[in-house]
């Protein structure tokens, strides 16, 4: 999606450790038009595919996936909660997630109440690097007994391993920008051309 790696080329910034901030457009502060673009290329790409949920993760996942929402008939999004202590009355789904930013372990959850057999779920996630997070979220859909139709990333960063962990599992993956390498000495940015 060229204006997203326009932006990212613009606006974002390389940290040492492979992290790649995008805090005035993404990650704090939010451009909801660009958000909205970001949505409407979601819906182009996974048109004519079954969804009856989106599901992500917060915090960050969240405004993707209700501008997404918008685009997909207007289907509830649900997001993974992160929780430091478990409540283990039977009534969540939950798994375990590293976190790639924080280097944390977290429990997520999510109540059994908002997924269930009968759905159909596109998962849609800000970042894409070892893909600890979406194999939560994937896991997540599994325990519910619902089908993963697909995934919506902003940012994969292609020079980490979950986007290849993803395929191979036969997921359909669609990420607006691929980001090849980066350099966090000269602060540019590379993308894979799709
Ligand atoms: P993964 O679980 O695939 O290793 O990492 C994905 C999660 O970590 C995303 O939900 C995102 O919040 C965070 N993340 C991973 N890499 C980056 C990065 O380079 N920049 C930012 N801002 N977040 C990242």
């Amino acid at each position: 999606m060229r204006l997203l790696q326009e932006r990212i080329a613009r606006d974002g910034i390389v940290k040492a450790g492979n992290v790649l901030k995008v805090d005035s457009f993404l990650n704090h502060q939010i451009d909801v038009e660009l958000l909205d673009e970001i949505g409407k290329e979601f819906a182009r790409l996974f048109k004519g595919v079954r969804c009856t949920k989106i599901l992500t993760i917060e915090a960050s996942g969240i405004a993707v996936a209700c501008m997404a929402a918008r685009y997909f008939g207007n289907v509830p999004v649900v997001f993974a909660k992160k929780s430091q202590s478990i409540n283990l009355e039977g009534d969540s789904y939950v798994t375990k997630i590293e976190s790639f930013t924080h280097k944390r372990v977290y429990d997520v959850i999510v109540s059994k109440k908002y997924l269930s057999s009968d759905d159909h779920v596109i998962i849609i996630d800000d970042f894409l690097a070892n893909g600890c997070a979406l194999m939560g979220l994937t896991d997540i859909v599994k325990s519910a007994g619902a089908t993963v139709e697909g995934i919506g990333i902003v940012i994969e960063k292609g020079f980490q391993s979950g986007g290849q962990i993803i395929r191979e599992m036969g997921i359909p993956l669609h990420s607006l920008a691929i980001v090849e390498s980066m350099d966090d000495a000269t602060g540019t940015v590379k993308f894979r051309e799709e």
